[in-house]
C-alpha cells in the first residue's frame, strides 16, 4: 500500500489545479486521471477558450502560476450585455471595481498546459494516467483504493478521496450522493471569429428568442464565440458551410463589431445542469465539475472550481497545521459550508439566466428588458452582479487573494 495524504479522482484543471495548490505543503498526493492527455499541440487559430474571472486570476497568482499565463490571456475590461430587439442592457466595467481587468479569455490548451508542467514538476506529487480507481474501502480512519494501469494495480491508502472526476463523477455516485439534473435541450456551439471591427476588450453576451451568443475577446483580433441553440437545432448549425454560419452568427449578434470574417472550426456541446446535494461525504470531498455542472451562458463552471479548490486546500493545511486529521468530518464540514453560498448563489444565478433568457413566452422579453434596464440604473444591484461575474463576493480564501497558502 502507497501511502498519500491526498488522493484526487480526475485530473481535469481543477483536480490538477488542487494538486498544484496542496503541493509543497508537506503532504504527499496522489492524482488518478483516466484518459492520457492528447498531445497538446497548438491549436492555432482553432483553440477553445475559457473566461477566466477576476478572482480566478487572483488564484493562478496564489498558486504561484499566473505570469506563466499572462502572455497567453487576453484582458475583458467590460461586458456588454443585450436582447437582441429589445431596449434594455447592461453595461459592466473594470473601473466600477477599481481592476485592471473584470476577467481574461485564456486558451483552455494554455491552462491544461501550465497545470500539468505544474504537476510535473512537483516531486510531492504522483500521476497516475491512464489509470481507473477501483475498490473503495473505508476503515475509520482512512480509505484505500486500487489503482488500475493496465495489467497493473496498485494499492493506494489515504485519509481522504477527493472526486474531481467532473460531471458523472463516479465516487460521487458511490457515495450515494444525489444530484439535482436538467437536460437543458441545448447545445453550444463554440468556435471563433475575426470581426471587422476591433473588440477592445470588451466580452459581449446578446441574448436572442433562439438563444444566447457570446463573443468573447482573444488575442489577434479573434473572439471566442458560445452561441446557444435547442439541442435539436445542433446538427444543422453545425452542418452550415462557413459563410452561412457566419451570415447567422451575424443576424443573432448583430453589427456592433462590424463584419464577421473568419470562422474556425466548431465543437458541439450538450448541455446540462448537474447539482449535486453535498459536496462532502465520509472521508470524501467534490470538487468543480462533480459537484455543479453549469450551463455556460455565464462562464463561471471553471470559476467555481477553482474557488472549490482554493477554500479545500485552505482547510486541509489549516487542519493539518493544528495537527487535526484532514479527512475527519468535522474538517471537511468546513468546506461542505464554506462553499455551500458560493454553489447555490451561482447555480441559481446561471441557471435562472438560462430559462429566464431561452424560454419562447413573448411576455418574459418584456421582464428580461425592463430587469436589464433596472439593473443597469441601479448601482447597488448592478454591483453585485459585477462582483459574483468576477469571483469576489462572499468570504474569500487566502489564494483567491492572491496570498500563499
Ligand atoms: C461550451 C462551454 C464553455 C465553457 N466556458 C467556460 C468559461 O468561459 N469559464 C468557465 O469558468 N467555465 C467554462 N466552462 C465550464 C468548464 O469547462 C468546466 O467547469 C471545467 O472544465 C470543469 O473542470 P473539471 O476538472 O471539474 O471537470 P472535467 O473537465 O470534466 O475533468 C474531469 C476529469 O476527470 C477525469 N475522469 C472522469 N472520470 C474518471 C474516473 N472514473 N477516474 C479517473 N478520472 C476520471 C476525466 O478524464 C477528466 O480529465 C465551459 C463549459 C462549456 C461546456
Amino acid at each position: 500500500m502507497k501511502q498519500y495524504d491526498v488522493i484526487i479522482n480526475g485530473g481535469g484543471m481543477v483536480g490538477a489545479a488542487l494538486a498544484c495548490a496542496l503541493s509543497g505543503q508537506g503532504m504527499r498526493i496522489a492524482v488518478v486521471e483516466a484518459t492520457r492527455r492528447e498531445v497538446r499541440e497548438d491549436a492555432g487559430y482553432d483553440e477553445r477558450a475559457i473566461a477566466l474571472a477576476w478572482g480566478t486570476r487572483r488564484i493562478f497568482d496564489g498558486l504561484g502560476l499566473w505570469d506563466e499565463l499572462a502572455d497567453a490571456a487576453t484582458a475583458i475590461h467590460s461586458i456588454h450585455v443585450s436582447d437582441r430587439g429589445r431596449p434594455g442592457m447592461v453595461h459592466m466595467d473594470r473601473e466600477s471595481e477599481g481592476l485592471p481587468a473584470i476577467g481574461y479569455v485564456v486558451p483552455a490548451r494554455a491552462i491544461g498546459v501550465v497545470l500539468d508542467a505544474a504537476v510535473a514538476r512537483a516531486d510531492d506529487v504522483d500521476v497516475y494516467c491512464p489509470a481507473a480507481l477501483t475498490g473503495v474501502v473505508h476503515s475509520g480512519t482512512s480509505v484505500s483504493v486500487q489503482v488500475t494501469r493496465g495489467d497493473d494495480k496498485t494499492g493506494l491508502l489515504s485519509p481522504l478521496l477527493v472526486a474531481a472526476d467532473g460531471a458523472d463523477s463516479t465516487l460521487r455516485e458511490q457515495a450515494g450522493i444525489g444530484c439535482r439534473e436538467t437536460d437543458y435541450r441545448q447545445t453550444a456551439i463554440v468556435t471563433n471569429v475575426t470581426p471587422q471591427l476591433p473588440h477592445n476588450h470588451v466580452a459581449y453576451e446578446r441574448f436572442t428568442p433562439e438563444g444566447p451568443v457570446a463573443l468573447l475577446p482573444m488575442s489577434e483580433q479573434r473572439c471566442a464565440v458560445v452561441w446557444t441553440v435547442a439541442a435539436d437545432q445542433a446538427d444543422d448549425v453545425m452542418a452550415l458551410d462557413d459563410d452561412t454560419f457566419l451570415a447567422q452568427l451575424q443576424e443573432r449578434f448583430g453589427q456592433r463589431l462590424g463584419r464577421l470574417q473568419r470562422v474556425g472550426r466548431r465543437q458541439a456541446w450538450p448541455l446540462r445542469l448537474v447539482s449535486a446535494t453535498a459536496s462532502v461525504a465520509d472521508r470524501l470531498a467534490l470538487v468543480g465539475n462533480a459537484v455543479h455542472t453549469l450551463h455556460p451562458v455565464a462562464g463561471q463552471g471553471f470559476n467555481l472550481g477553482a474557488r472549490d479548490i482554493a477554500v479545500l486546500a485552505e482547510v486541509l493545511v489549516d487542519a493539518r497545521r493544528r495537527g487535526e486529521d484532514i479527512g475527519a468530518a468535522a474538517v471537511l464540514s468546513r468546506y461542505g459550508e464554506w462553499r455551500q453560498r458560493d454553489h447555490r448563489n451561482v447555480t441559481l444565478f446561471t441557471d435562472g439566466l438560462a430559462r429566464l433568457f431561452t424560454l419562447p413566452l413573448p411576455a418574459l422579453g418584456a421582464v428580461r428588458s425592463a430587469g436589464m434596464l433596472a439593473l443597469d440604473l441601479l448601482p447597488p444591484a448592478k454591483r453585485l452582479l459585477t462582483r459574483l461575474t468576477m469571483g469576489r463576493s462572499g468570504r474569500t480564501p487566502r489564494l483567491a487573494r492572491g496570498l500563499p497558502l
